[in-house]
């Protein structure tokens, strides 16, 4: 039998129609109870938060990312599901991919349809997630979504709506699900995982700020007035901005502010 650890944060798939709009208020035990059980397969439960992922914070990340490892430091464990919403899961998944340093599976997943849907896409993916923790090893953190698995590197919700709500736009999916069983079709490149983050550092301020056509420096500065100790400038092209830009970039630096260039492409 595999042993898989389900940990419930919430998202769509723990979510249910509250009068005005669907939120997660849903125990890890009920959505877990929506979805089939692979044969050879027993599941344990942690039922960590009940959060939609837009307003998931950095301390909820750090805590996944914590209670992942204390589940992983039992070797009776065979592999991790994560049930988390879509919009920032590309984000946690790759958080716990970053310190990741274990063969054993971590799968996130989660629905586009609410838990009380009537054909929702939760059981389904649950099921396809946690025959990925029970069969792979050695592909680093996973996502499991619409019958596919992706490398937690590299995949963002590319769907808002649709079922196959991600991709990996740099590289193919790692693989198929169907009638039971896994395809593997590629091993992701996986560099060095990096130490646990320190518990009693807070984590530092990181803003992220996009370049556009008619934009100026008014929220880079912002992001520095505001105490970010780091900057993300998601720029144009090959990490194109204006002269206004790049000499506020250089005010940053002088600051102290580490600043990440990247680009809208
Ligand atoms: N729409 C989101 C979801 O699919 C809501 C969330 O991320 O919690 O789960």
């Amino acid at each position: 039998m595999a042993r898989i650890v389900v940990i419930s944060t919430g998202g769509t798939i723990a979510s249910r129609w509250q009068g005005s709009g669907f939120a997660a208020d849903a125990r890890g035990q009920e959505v877990m109870a929506t979805a089939a059980v692979p044969e050879d397969v027993t599941v344990e439960v942690v039922d960590l938060f009940s959060v939609n992922s837009p307003r998931l914070t950095t301390a909820h990340q750090l805590t996944l990312l914590r209670t992942v490892h204390d589940v992983l430091a039992d070797p009776g464990v065979d592999g991790v599901v994560v049930t988390h919403g879509t919009d920032t899961l590309e984000e946690s998944a790759f958080l716990v991919d970053l310190h990741h340093d274990d063969p054993r599976p971590v799968v996130f997943t989660g629905a586009q349809l609410p838990l009380d849907a009537e054909d929702g896409d939760g059981p389904r993916n649950l099921y396809d997630a946690l025959l990925t923790a029970a069969r792979t090893r050695g592909l680093g953190v996973l996502v499991a979504f619409d019958g596919k698995v992706h490398s937690a590197r590299g995949t963002v919700k590319t769907q808002t709506v649709a079922a196959d709500a991600f991709a990996d736009p740099s590289g193919p999916r790692i693989g198929t699900i169907g009638f039971g069983k896994i395809s593997v079709l590629r091993h992701p490149r996986r560099p060095a995982a990096l130490p646990l983050p320190e518990a009693s550092s807070p984590p530092p301020r990181v803003d992220m700020v996009m370049h556009h056509a008619d934009g100026d420096a008014v929220l880079l500065n912002a992001a520095v007035d505001a105490g970010a100790q780091g900057l993300v400038l998601v720029a144009t092209g090959a990490g194109n901005a204006t002269p206004e830009i790049v000499d506020a970039v250089a005010a940053a630096r002088a600051r102290g502010v580490l600043v990440a260039l990247t680009t809208r492409v």
